[in-house]
């Protein structure tokens, strides 16, 4: 199962088309995408059978139709540095025991198409897997980990490195989250629609074709039975929160010489069985 968030109203993949929520399912769900997470359960029920009923006008979404994050409003966005080997490597760093996990503030959310203005400083691209949380979950293990997740998007995890570095501590919440720092979608995918949900290619590229990242999610260090264990273990994961899993080799930062996102170029980032998120970087 596949939905979006098109315009603020949450929409059902048909083959067809999109199908709007709140119409098809007679007000029971929707239009707001972050209600469904409410029953989730319920939800994925009601849109098997939506999905295969040919009643109901479907749309495709025009070229110039704005998609806006298939999670609007998470209560919690965990998000996980230094998760794949070579990208500790390449940032000078050992391999972790523990997870690094920092948050990304729900403010800096945005969606597929949307622009995102660049902050003054040297903004990074870090394209992620991001798990969306769909059951209660307090201690997990790892064997019940996937039945506690709603699906799959892609992210960036976009940075200002400036003020991600800067201060007494390691503190990289507020360089993470600047608004439209976080680009999420197009679509949030169940976990059943994927032969092997924990080996997806990731990467991101320009839009000119130059690819900056390319990996396997299989390469994390921390998998997401494992992240979802780690994190559960200390704090309850509730219905609609965000894990952004970590970024490979090939950040901006980490290249000799150093490069960062320009105005005027666009960033495109893809997940395997997902789909592809472009966002256009835009003056100040
Ligand atoms: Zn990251």
């Amino acid at each position: 199962m596949r939905v979006a968030n098109i315009d603020g109203r949450l929409v059902l993949r048909r083959a067809d088309g999109y199908i709007d929520v709140e119409r098809a399912s007679g007000g029971r769900f929707g239009p707001d995408p972050q209600g469904a997470f409410a029953d989730w359960d319920g939800f994925t029920e009601w849109a098997r059978e939506a999905q295969a009923a040919p009643e109901g006008e479907a749309v495709l979404p025009g070229e110039g139709d704005l998609w806006d994050p298939p999670v609007p409003r998470p209560a919690q966005i965990f998000a996980v540095g230094l998760n794949y080997r070579d990208h500790v490597a390449e940032s000078g760093l050992q391999d972790p025991t523990e997870p690094a996990v920092f948050t990304k503030f729900a403010t800096s959310l945005t969606g597929h198409r949307h622009g995102v203005s660049l902050p003054e400083g040297l903004v990074d691209w870090e394209a992620e897997l991001v798990v969306v949380v769909g059951r209660h979950c307090h201690r997990a293990t790892r064997e019940t980990a996937w039945s506690h997740v709603a699906g799959l998007t892609v992210g960036q995890d976009l940075s200002e490195r400036r003020l991600q570095l800067t201060g007494p501590a390691p503190q990289f919440s507020l360089g993470k989250s600047y608004p439209g720092f976080a680009p999420l979608g197009p679509e949030l995918v169940t976990p059943d629609e994927f032969d092997d949900p924990d080996d997806l290619e990731l990467g991101c590229r320009l839009e000119d074709g130059e690819i900056l990242q390319k990996s396997r999610t299989s390469n994390m260090i921390f998998d997401v039975p494992e992240l979802i264990v780690r994190l559960s273990a200390v704090c309850p994961l509730l219905p609609g929160d965000l894990i952004f899993t970590g970024t490979p080799a090939g950040v901006g930062g980490a290249r000799t010489p150093q490069r960062f996102l320009a105005p005027g170029e666009v960033l495109v980032t893809w997940i395997e069985g997902i789909g592809t998120l472009r966002n256009p970087m835009l003056a100040p």
